[in-house]
C-alpha cells in the first residue's frame, strides 16, 4: 500500500511507555510495556527506507529491516514478524535485550540529523503482537534427514543452532545442564527486563519444529562428547556453554556469608524465584544494605533485583566514573531512576567479617582516572590513605565470567585459548575436533545474545554442510521421535 512520504524528523523519536520507577520497585513486571498499534505505525513512518540500508549490516543477523518496517507502515503486522523470523527466531528476546544502540541504531541513516529509527522497540511490537494473538511462524520441515546433531546449552547460541538445523530437516537434541533451557535468558536477565514466559513460548516455537530438549543433563560429566558420536550416533556436535563461570576480587573475606557471586544471586532470584521463599525452595537473604560491585549489565541487573527484595538501600560501587560504565545507557538510567546509590571511583579491598563469618561491609578505596588502558577506558588508580567501609549485610560481586572448562577438559582434542574459551574458526564455529561446532560466549568470553545467535546460525549452516559430506549411514539409525518420522516428503539424501 503506498504511504504519504513524512518530512525526515518531523515526527519525533517515539518513547516507549513503561511502569514508573516508583510502582516498579515493588513488584517484578515488566519495566517497559512495549509500543500500541499507533505508536508503532508512527515510528514506523519515520524509516527512511534507504536505498542502501546501512541498518542490515548493523545487525549481527542481518533482518532485512526496511522491508519488515515497510510492513508495519502497512499495518501488515503478521507480514513484519514473518520478515523478520526469516532471520531471527527469537525477535521478542532480541526486541527486549539487544543493545541496538550499538547495532542497527547506531547506524540508522536517520540517526546522522536526527534520532535514529527506534528498530528494537519495533521489532519487540512486531513479535507480541503474533506472540500475544497465539501465531505461530515456526513450520516444522516437510522432510527430515537421518542426520542427528546434538546442541550442549540452551541459551540462545544453542537455540539459534538448533533451530536453524530443525528446520533443514535434521534431528536434533538440546542437552541443557540446568532443569529449565534458556541459559542466560532464564537465569541472568531478570523478569523485570525479559519475563520467563516470553523465553518459554520462544522455546515452544522450536519444539514446534521438532526439537527436543533434556535438561538436567551435564555433558562431559552425565555424558561426554565422545559418547554421543560413538554411543549414541550423533553425526555432529555444537557447544553453546556460555560464560557461566563467575569471576571473583580476590581479596580477603570473599568467603563471609552474604558475599554473593552475580550468577548465584541472580539464579537464586530468577530461576529458583526465591522472592517468593517460604513458597519456593530456595531462601535468599533479604538485607537491609546491599552493595553490588561491578558497572556491566550484570551489575546493575544484580543492583536492580536487590532492589525489588525490598531493602533500605542498594548502592553500586564501581571503580572507574560513570562514563566508563559498560552497561546500556537505558539500564543505567532505570537503575538511578529507581533508586539505586551509584557509588563511582569506588575499589573494594576487603570484605569485613562481624565477628560471626557474616558480611558486615566492604572496605574500599577511593580511585582517580589515570592514563588510558589497553581497552581505552582511562586506568582507575588508588588514592592513597583514602580506605572507607560501606556497611552492608550483602554484596553481589558481578565484575565478570568466564567460560566453564567441564567440556573442553572432558574432550580430547578440543583446543582452547589462555582465557580457557574453545577455539572456532569465527565464520563456520569449526573446532579443532572434525564434527564439533561452538558458538557464543564460550567462544568469544562474555558478549550478546544477538552475538551468541548469530554464532549459532553461522555454525548450524557449517553442520549443514558438514553432514552433506557424511557417507550414508550404513546401520538403522536410532529411533527418531514420532513426530520426526519422515512424512510425504520422504527422507532427505544425507
Ligand atoms: C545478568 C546478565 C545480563 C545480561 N544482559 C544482556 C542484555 O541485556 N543484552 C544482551 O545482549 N546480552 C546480555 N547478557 C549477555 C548474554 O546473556 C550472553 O552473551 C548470552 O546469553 C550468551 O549466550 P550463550 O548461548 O553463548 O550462553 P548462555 O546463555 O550462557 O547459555 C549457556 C547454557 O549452557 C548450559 N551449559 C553449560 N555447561 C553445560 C554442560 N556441560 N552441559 C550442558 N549444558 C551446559 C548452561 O547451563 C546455559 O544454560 C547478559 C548476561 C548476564 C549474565
Ligand atoms: S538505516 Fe534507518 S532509516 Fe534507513 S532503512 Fe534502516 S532503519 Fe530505515
Amino acid at each position: 500500500m503506498a504511504r504519504d512520504k513524512v518530512k525526515p524528523g518531523r515526527v519525533p523519536r517515539q518513547p516507549m511507555p513503561e511502569q514508573p520507577a516508583s510502582e516498579r520497585v515493588q513488584n517484578f513486571g515488566e519495566v517497559t510495556l512495549g509500543f500500541s498499534a499507533e505508536l508503532a505505525q508512527l515510528e514506523a513512518e519515520r524509516c527512511l527506507m534507504c536505498k542502501k540500508p546501512t541498518c542490515i549490516d548493523g545487525c549481527p543477523v542481518s533482518i532485512d529491516i526496511p522491508s519488515f518496517i515497510q510492513h508495519v507502515v502497512d499495518g501488515d503486522f503478521e507480514g513484519a514478524a514473518a520478515k523478520i523470523f526469516e532471520s531471527n527466531s527469537l525477535a521478542a528476546i532480541c526486541g527486549r535485550v539487544c543493545p541496538q544502540e550499538d547495532q542497527c541504531e547506531a547506524v540508522c541513516v536517520m540517526g546522522k540529523k536526527f534520532e535514529p529509527v527506534a528498530i528494537g522497540r519495533l521489532e519487540r511490537f512486531v513479535a507480541d503482537y503474533v506472540r500475544g494473538r497465539g501465531l505461530s511462524l515456526a513450520k516444522p520441515p516437510t522432510a527430515t534427514t537421518e542426520r542427528r546433531v546434538a546442541i550442549i546449552g540452551s541459551g540462545p547460541a544453542g537455540l539459534t543452532a538448533a533451530g536453524e538445523l530443525a528446520k533443514l530437516g535434521h534431528s536434533v537434541t538440546i542437552f541443557e545442564a540446568l532443569h529449565e533451557p534458556g541459559g542466560v535468558l532464564v537465569y541472568g536477565i531478570p523478569e523485570f527486563r525479559l519475563p520467563k514466559a516470553i523465553v518459554a513460548q520462544e522455546i515452544g516455537n522450536l519444539k514446534t519444529l521438532g526439537v527436543q530438549i533434556e535438561t538436567n543433563v551435564v555433558i562431559g560429566r552425565t555424558i561426554l562428547i565422545d559418547e554421543l558420536f560413538d554411543e549414541e550416533g550423533y553425526d555432529a556436535v555444537f557447544i553453546g556453554t556460555g560464560a557461566g563461570l563467575p569471576y571473583f576480587l580476590d581479596i580477603p573475606g570473599e568467603d563471609l556469608n552474604g558475599v554473593y557471586s552475580a550468577n548465584e544471586f541472580l539464579t537464586r532470584v530468577n530461576l529458583m524465584k526465591a522472592y517468593r521463599f517460604p513458597d519456593s525452595d530456595t531462601p535468599v537473604q533479604v538485607a537491609k544494605n546491599v552493595v553490588v560491585i561491578g558497572g556491566g549489565n550484570t551489575a546493575l541487573d544484580a543492583a536492580r533485583t536487590a532492589l525489588r527484595l525490598h531493602p533500605e538501600k542498594v548502592s553500586l560501587l564501581y571503580r572507574r566514573s560513570r562514563a566508563e560504565m559498560p552497561g546500556r545507557n537505558e539500564e543505567i538510567e532505570h537503575a538511578e531512576d529507581e533508586g539505586v546509590v551509584f557509588q563511582m571511583l569506588t575499589n573494594p579491598v576487603r570484605f569485613v567479617d562481624r565477628g560471626d563469618g557474616w558480611l558486615a561491609g566492604v572496605e574500599c578505596v577511593r580511585m582517580e582516572l589515570g592514563e588510558p588502558d589497553e581497552s581505552g577506558r582511562r586506568r582507575p588508580v588508588p588514592v592513597e590513605g583514602s580506605n572507607f567501609v560501606v556497611e552492608c549485610e550483602t554484596v553481589v560481586v558481578a565484575v565478570g565470567n568466564g567460560a566453564n572448562q567441564i567440556v573442553a577438559s572432558t574432550t580430547p582434542g578440543l583446543q582452547t585459548n589462555r582465557h580457557g574459551n574453545i577455539v572456532a574458526e569465527e565464520s563456520s564455529g569449526l573446532t579443532s575436533r572434525e564434527g564439533i561446532f561452538a558458538g557464543g560466549d564460550i567462544v568469544t568470553g562474555a558478549a550478546t545474545v544477538i552475538l551468541a545467535m548469530g554464532a549459532g546460525k553461522k555454525a548450524a549452516a557449517a553442520i549443514h554442510d558438514f553432514l552433506q559430506t557424511l557417507p550414508p549411514k550404513t546401520t538403522e539409525p536410532p529411533p527418531l521421535a514420532a513426530h520426526l518420522k519422515p512424512s510425504s516428503g520422504g527422507v532427505l539424501p544425507p
